[in-house]
C-alpha cells in the first residue's frame, strides 16, 4: 500500500486530499497541531479508518517532523500547512515566516533525512506573483513580486523547494496555485464569509455584510478539483514546477451578488464596505494562465464560478 504524509491535513485542501487519497487505496498519514479538544473538524467523518494514521506535530517543531516522516515512511509528502491568510500575516509576519518559510525549510530537512526518495510536494501560491504575469511563462521565469508577508514567507519556501530538488536530487515539485474555494474554506477568507453572511442574513441575525475591496479580481476555483492536480503533479515521470488555474477571473463583488441572488437577496441592499479590512497592499487582479496543467496534467475545473457560490452558500444555509 503506498503511503502519504500530509502536513495541513486539518485544512481545506489537506481534508479533501486525505479523501481523494484514501479512496485511491493509500495509506494517509497526517501532521496535525495539538489542540486542547482533540478534535479536527474537517476530518470528523474520516474518523476510525485504520488507513487514517494522525501525528501530532507543529511546523515550528523540527523533532516532530523528523518523527512524522519517519514514522509514516511516506511515498508521497504534501506540504500543505500554513498561516494561509494574507489578511493575518500582515497582523502576524514573524509567525507566517516561522510557518510558511522556516517550516518548509524544516519539513524539507526531514524528509532528506529520513526519507529522501519520498517525492514531495510544496504548495506554492499565485500570491507570489503580485499580478499579471505573460501567459505561457514557465514556473521558473516567472518574476515573483511578493506584496504580503504570507507572499513572501511562500517564496521563500518556493526557492528553497526547488534548491532541495536541484542540490540533493530529491523529487520536489511546487504547485502555483490560484484561490481555490470550498465550504469548508477558512472562516475569515472573503468567499467564505459572504456566503456566511449571506445565511446570517436569512436567518435574521445581522441585516449587514461588511467587505473590504469589492474591485478585487481572483481566479476562484473550486478546491476539491485543485486536490486533483497536486497529487497528479507528483505522478509526473520528472519534477516539474507547475500553475494551476481556472483562466476566468471575477470581482468579490461579483461573488457577492451571484451569493445574495442564491438566497433572493441582492447585495447591493446589505453589502458595506469597512475601510478596516482594506489590505495594506492589494492585488488589483490574479487570473492564472490555465494552460499549463491542462496540458501536461490533463486538468480541468470541473464546477463553474456560479457553482462554486452555489455550494458555498447553500452549505452555508443548511447550516441555518
Ligand atoms: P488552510 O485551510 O488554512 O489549512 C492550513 C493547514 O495548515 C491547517 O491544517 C492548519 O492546521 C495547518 N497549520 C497551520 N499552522 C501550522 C503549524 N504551525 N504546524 C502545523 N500545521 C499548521 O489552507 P488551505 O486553503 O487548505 O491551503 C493549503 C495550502 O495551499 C496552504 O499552504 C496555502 O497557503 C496554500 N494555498 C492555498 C490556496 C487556496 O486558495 N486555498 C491557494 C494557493 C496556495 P489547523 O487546522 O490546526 O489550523
Amino acid at each position: 500500500m503506498r503511503r502519504a504524509l500530509i502536513t495541513g491535513i486539518s485544512g481545506q485542501d489537506g481534508s479533501y486530499l486525505a479523501e481523494m487519497l484514501l479512496d485511491g487505496g493509500w495509506e494517509v498519514h497526517g501532521l496535525v497541531r495539538r489542540s486542547s479538544t482533540g478534535e479536527w473538524p474537517r476530518l470528523a467523518h474520516l474518523r476510525g479508518r485504520r488507513d487514517l494514521v494522525l501525528h501530532v506535530g507543529d511546523m515550528t517543531d523540527l523533532p516532530s517532523l523528523l518523527d512524522a516522516v519517519r514514522a509514516s515512511r511516506p511515498d508521497h509528502v504534501y506540504n500543505l500547512a500554513a498561516q494561509s491568510s494574507v489578511a493575518e500575516s500582515f497582523r502576524q509576519p514573524l509567525l507566517t515566516a516561522e510557518v510558511v518559510a522556516l517550516g518548509a525549510a524544516r519539513l524539507l530537512e526531514a524528509v532528506r533525512r529520513e526519507a529522501p526518495e519520498a517525492r514531495v510536494y510544496q504548495a506554492s501560491s499565485s500570491e507570489m506573483l503580485g499580478g499579471a504575469v505573460p501567459a505561457g511563462a514557465a514556473v521558473g521565469s516567472l518574476p515573483f513580486h511578493p506584496r504580503s508577508p504570507y507572499a513572501a514567507a511562500k517564496v521563500h519556501a518556493h526557492h528553497l523547494a526547488v534548491n532541495y530538488r536541484e542540490s540533493h536530487g530529491m523529487f520536489v515539485v511546487c504547485g502555483l496555485l490560484y484561490n481555490h474555494e470550498s465550504p469548508r474554506r477558512g472562516p475569515e477568507f472573503v468567499t467564505r464569509r459572504i456566503a456566511r453572511g449571506v445565511a446570517d442574513i436569512v436567518a435574521g441575525r445581522t441585516t449587514t455584510l461588511a467587505l473590504g475591496n469589492l474591485d478585487a479580481r481572483r481566479d476562484w476555483g473550486w478546491a476539491p478539483d485543485y486536490v486533483r492536480a497536486l497529487h497528479a503533479m507528483l505522478l509526473r515521470d520528472a519534477p516539474v514546477d507547475g500553475i494551476v488555474a481556472t483562466g476566468q477571473s471575477y470581482s468579490v463583488r461579483d461573488f457577492a451578488e451571484r451569493a445574495f441572488a442564491c438566497a433572493g437577496l441582492v447585495a447591493a441592499d446589505h453589502v458595506v464596505v469597512d475601510p478596516a479590512l482594506l489590505r495594506p497592499a492589494d492585488i488589483p487582479e490574479l487570473l492564472g494562465d490555465p494552460s499549463w496543467a491542462r496540458e501536461h496534467l490533463d486538468w480541468h475545473p470541473s464546477v463553474t464560478f456560479d457553482g462554486i457560490v452555489e455550494r458555498m452558500v447553500e452549505a452555508e444555509l443548511a447550516c441555518g
